[in-house]
């Protein structure tokens, strides 16, 4: 992002030409948005449970109309295939009209007690502010906005300065499908402003917020001065563990997109490949053979696999890894300017303790560690700050249940390299974050539990 007083200039990482400016948020801007969304509160909270289920199926109904003017501007924006994209949006159908049935399935629960009748109620927050990251823009827009006004929540939504576009769109969307002025409302603007701001203003209750651990650590120091309710989905180094007894065709064959997907800019990447030493050769040679079958390019184009990275700076970050001395054991292609490019990229082999192996890179860099036997995979894979996501790659299935179970690790799959479903909790253990979203549990993160007695004496 750009920013020249007071404007913010969105880059197209795939041409470095100017997309869209915006005018950039100060913090009365998000002092006024939060008013906004206090002023909302009361009639937004009592709207009739069903009401408010039918607007948010009409919210999904508006995103599905306007399904392929928003995957090409998120396509753009940070340079992610249109064929991935496309599926996002599509998710984000899928997230609002699965929330949709929240509103009306809200329930407490009645306790026995002595002297009376005890019940709780699932209560709305108040004004929760939404703090999202560049990588899927409108994908964790959708997965902390639509929970939170199922439930009954005001919001303000930031998104990243370099990606604001799809959230700025979302909440035009949704006010032409019948959402009250007021109950979404989006700032645009630096975190160190504006998302500081909106952590620091009295009157938000809750902040939810996904982006690197280094903020979130700093979000979660802000709120606790006030006690503010806080869920934190950061930075990720997730393993992919491949036995011997594995089928290596099919788990060298998904192997890069689940690290080079979104170009690696993925909390969910599984950039440490652990292989079990004596199936290392025969994995590299599948694996070298689809790596090098990526087709990197023009985001727009429907056979392009990965885009470049979001930025400069950032390509500069990634490419920093490589200086000291790494070992490339596999690189594909990539265009040559203009366009934030970079290669993916294999080193192997490569010691867990190495900065490569210790560091979200966030960028199209696997690596691979050889391991020995099951207790060593656990350890080396346990063996980090983060605990997001993973895979395990074997066709014993026993042990594919003693080593999910080993894991410290928030979404497992087992032959499979998919973490996320609307329908499921995802979220990590350890510095990847606090509390759960998607699934049924997410809701559990937008209210608060009430308790009631009533004496019959
Ligand atoms: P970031 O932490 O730099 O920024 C995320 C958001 O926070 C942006 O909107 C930014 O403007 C805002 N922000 C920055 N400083 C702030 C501050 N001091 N106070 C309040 N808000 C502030 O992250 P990013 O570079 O946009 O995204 C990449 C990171 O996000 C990676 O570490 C990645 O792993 C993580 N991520 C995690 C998940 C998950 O679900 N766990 C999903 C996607 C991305």
């Amino acid at each position: 992002m750009a920013v020249h007083t007071g404007t913010v200039r969105v880059i197209e990482p795939a041409t470095e030409k100017v997309l869209a400016e915006l005018k950039e948020a100060s913090v009365e801007d998000a002092d006024r948005a939060v008013a906004r969304a206090k002023a909302a509160y009361p009639a937004w909270k009592a709207v009739t449970p069903k009401d408010r289920a039918n607007l948010m199926r009409r919210i999904a109904v508006a995103i599905d109309k306007h399904r392929e003017e928003l995957a090409q501007l998120e396509a753009r924006n940070v340079g992610k295939p249109i064929s991935d994209a496309r599926g996002e949006v599509g998710m984000v159908v899928d997230v609002f009209n699965y929330y949709a049935g929240a509103p009306e399935r809200l329930v407490g629960k009645t306790i026995p007690v002595a002297g009376g009748v005890d019940f709780t109620f699932r209560e709305p927050l108040g004004v929760v502010a939404l703090i999202i990251p560049w990588n899927f823009p409108l994908p964790i827009a959708s997965w902390k906005v639509a929970p939170a006004l199922a439930a009954g929540n005001t919001v303000v939504l930031k998104p990243a300065g370099l990606t604001p576009l799809t959230a700025v769109e979302l909440a035009k969307i949704a006010l032409e499908a019948g959402l009250p002025e007021g109950v979404l409302n989006v700032v645009v603007g630096a975190g160190r402003v504006v998302g500081e701001r909106l952590v620091q203003n009295p009157d938000v209750a809750k902040v939810a917020f996904t982006g690197s651990t280094e903020v979130g650590r700093r979000i979660g120091e802000l709120a606790a001065q006030s006690i503010k309710r806080v869920t934190l989905e950061l930075g990720g180094k997730s393993a992919n563990i491949v036995f011997a007894d594995a089928d290596l065709e099919q788990a060298a064959a998904s192997a890069p997109l689940a690290v080079f997907g979104n170009a690696g800019q993925d909390c969910c990447a599984r950039s440490r490949i652990l292989v079990e030493r004596s199936a290392v050769d025969r994995f590299m040679k599948s694996l070298e053979t689809s790596v090098k079958a990526l087709k990197v390019g023009d985001p727009l184009d429907e056979k392009t696999e990965m885009g470049p990275l979001i930025s400069a700076d950032h390509r500069q970050k990634v490419a920093a890894y490589l200086d000291d001395g790494a070992r490339v054991a596999i690189r594909g292609s990539a265009p040559s300017g203009p366009g934030y490019w970079f290669p993916p990229t294999v080193l192997s082999p490569v010691s867990n303790s190495d900065r490569v192996a210790r560091e979200e890179i966030f960028g199209p860099v696997a690596v691979i560690i050889p391991f020995d036997d099951e207790a060593e995979a656990i350890e080396i894979a346990n063996d980090t700050i983060y605990g997001l996501s993973g895979s395990i790659w074997t066709n014993n299935a026993g042990r594919a249940m003693r080593v999910a179970r080993s894991l410290e690790t928030g979404t497992i799959s087992i032959n499979s390299n998919n973490s996320v479903r609307v329908t499921t909790p995802f979220g990590g253990f350890k510095q990847s974050g606090v509390g759960r979203e998607l699934g049924p549990d997410a809701l559990d993160y937008y209210t608060e539990l009430k308790n009631v007695f009533l004496s019959t004496s």
